[in-house]
């Protein structure tokens, strides 16, 4: 019997994208410039083989700021999946293009495409885990009531560090570094 006093059973994974998946240069729109960081597509693979359901939420404010479409946003995702080697590694993907300062939206710290996926997919809480690398993933999950990982692997984000702290979430400095701390919990 493998220990796993020290891991999680984690049936949903609530994934960032920049500075998570892949690098963050900052209002990311080539896909010619996506980088998957260290041990992404491996791990994605091994987490869905395993029965994982997987959620891309990405805040990208770019469009609404005017600085390039939404259409460069999903190529860079399209990209990103080339670069994972599936065609479709997500259960779920929220683009939350909404403003900083929005109310109500989907933007992170807001716990709306959580809490709706949660309800959608009748999953249970504890078994659920955002894993970012900014604050504000951190606070999406708080205010969802779920678990989170915090990520160090593109940039070592002090207030994330911080707020990661406070809260007891483990920090990992490597993506797949995850299946260390979770346990893959398969469907009921
Ligand atoms: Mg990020």
């Amino acid at each position: 019997m493998p220990d796993c006093s020290a891991t999680r059973h984690i049936r949903a994974v609530f994934l960032d994208r920049d500075g998570t998946l892949i690098r963050d240069p900052g209002y990311l729109h080539e896909p010619g410039k996506v980088e998957l960081l260290p041990g992404v597509a491996a791990t994605i693979r091994a987490l869905r083989e395993r029965g994982v359901l997987l959620f891309l939420h990405t805040n990208q404010s770019g469009p609404a700021r005017g600085m390039f479409p939404m259409s460069d946003v999903i190529a860079c995702n399209r990209r990103m999946e080339e670069l994972i080697g599936l065609e479709s590694p997500f259960d779920g993907v929220c683009i939350a293009d909404e403003p900083p300062g929005t109310q109500g939206g989907y933007r992170k710290p807001s716990p709306r495409f959580i809490a709706e996926t949660i309800a959608a997919h009748s999953l249970d809480k504890a078994g659920c885990v955002v894993v970012g690398d900014k604050r504000r993933d951190l606070e999406s999950a708080v205010a969802a009531g779920v678990w989170a990982i915090r990520i160090s692997a593109d940039r070592d984000d002090p207030a994330a560090a911080e707020y990661a702290a406070a809260h007891s979430f483990p920090t990992i400095s490597r993506f797949d570094e995850l299946m260390g701390l979770v346990s893959p919990r398969s469907a009921k």
